[in-house]
């Protein structure tokens, strides 16, 4: 049983379906001058509106493809951070994607803060606005927490950092927002937005960087000239279909998705409510349906996860992409305990989860959590 969607989705049955004949028509270089290339070169700018659409863009507003949203990250920072960049904020909270492309620019000399989070793991309005003075030129904050769903209020900190430095580059970090909320870049005011095809069951390798006209952007990989100089190599044009189809696709059923994702959340919610366990959930207020982040006092998270692995249940401790590493600078951002952190997990969900399955998990879970408390008593 798969819980483990923050890091991966499974691409959608139709999408498999869609590419086997796209590859026949599709297959050709959009770069070829011949007319079957020209045509996937269009099909490619098809899937450029529609994305573009569904995001609440204008029509003269960029949208890059890239090999992923860890390279969008970078191209948003790396690519818009100038020699005379004053400051640069970004939250604790941020992927390693942004987080360390931060700590890359803080060691190359440039003046970079990190905001800290608050207890339900959001960047507050509050502390967002001691942070933000009329020096600072850049702003990365995600949209919600790969690590704890914790969603931050996107509008309101732009309008903050706009009404402090208008000339501020506001850049959101979205990949675990986009397809499950209602993103439209307009109405939250930012000047860039990642995504990730993968997450919504599109492709893996497959990113979106959203820039917002006037934004001058610099590209950080060079070569033969593709998505108007901003990012070279030939475009995985069935990856790009991906990504377009599966945010049709979120976007179509996305009230319905997200209420039966929060139905298995909350119903696995109940089960540790009834089972007595010693757990604390963090971001309980303010987090995505579609992430748990829950910590089993007294617990090894990695010895749950193997346990429940041998069980069957995929889950991860933290976002898949730190797990190699010790602490957990979001967390102790949060200002969360030693035993909290080592015994987090996070379950994360998707559309394609069962209510039997997550019943299935929930009683697995009390039992590997009750096992494990037993045998270290
Ligand atoms: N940003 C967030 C919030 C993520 O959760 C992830 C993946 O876990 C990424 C960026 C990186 O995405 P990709 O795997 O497409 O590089």
């Amino acid at each position: 049983m798969f819980f483990d969607n923050a890091s991966t989705t499974k691409i959608d049955k139709t999408i498999m379906t869609d590419f086997v004949g796209l590859n026949d028509e599709y297959f050709y270089n959009p770069g070829g001058l011949y007319f079957d290339g020209r045509k996937v070169s269009s099909f490619i700018e098809k899937c450029r509106e529609s994305i573009k659409e569904n995001i609440g863009a204008n029509s003269d507003d960029a949208l890059i493809f890239t090999g992923s949203a860890t390279e969008a990250n970078n191209m948003a920072l790396m690519g818009c951070v100038k020699k005379n960049t004053r400051k640069i904020l970004v939250s604790m909270g941020e992927h390693p994607s942004v987080y360390n492309v931060a700590l890359e620019l803080k060691n190359r000399g440039y003046n970079v803060e990190f905001i800290p989070l608050d207890k339900d793991g959001a960047v507050s309005p509050k502390t967002f606005e001691k942070y933000m003075e009329s020096d600072v030129d850049f702003v990365s904050i995600m949209y919600t927490s790969n690590e704890t769903g914790a969603v931050n209020d996107i509008a309101s900190l732009v309008e903050i950092a706009k009404d402090i430095n208008p000339k501020v580059i506001f850049h959101c970090d979205a990949v675990q927002g986009v397809g499950k909320f209602d993103i439209n870049v307009e109405d939250l005011g930012v000047d860039m937005l990642t995504m990730s095809a993968h997450k919504i069951h599109g492709m893996k390798g497959v990113g979106a960087l959203y820039v917002k006209k006037n934004i001058q952007i610099k590209p950080i990989i060079y070569g033969g000239g593709q998505e108007k100089g901003l990012r070279s190599g030939t475009e995985n044009t069935l990856g790009i279909y991906s990504l377009s189809r599966a945010l049709e696709i979120a976007k179509t059923n996305l009230k319905s998705n997200y209420d039966y994702v929060l139905n298995l959340k909350n119903t696995l919610i109940g089960r540790l409510e009834d089972s007595g366990l010693n757990y604390v959930i963090h971001s309980k207020d303010n987090s995505s349906p579609y992430i748990l982040s829950v910590s089993f006092i007294g617990c090894r998270a990695e010895t749950i996860l193997n346990m429940l692995s041998d069980r069957g249940v995929m889950v991860s401790n933290g976002s898949a992409c730190s797990s190699k590493k010790s602490g957990n600078r979001i967390l102790e951002s949060m200002g969360c305990k030693k035993e909290e952190i080592e015994s987090n997990i996070r379950i994360s969900f998707s559309r394609e989860n069962t209510l039997e399955e997550v019943e299935k998990m929930a009683s697995i879970l009390v039992d590997v959590v009750t096992e494990y408390i037993k045998k270290v008593r």
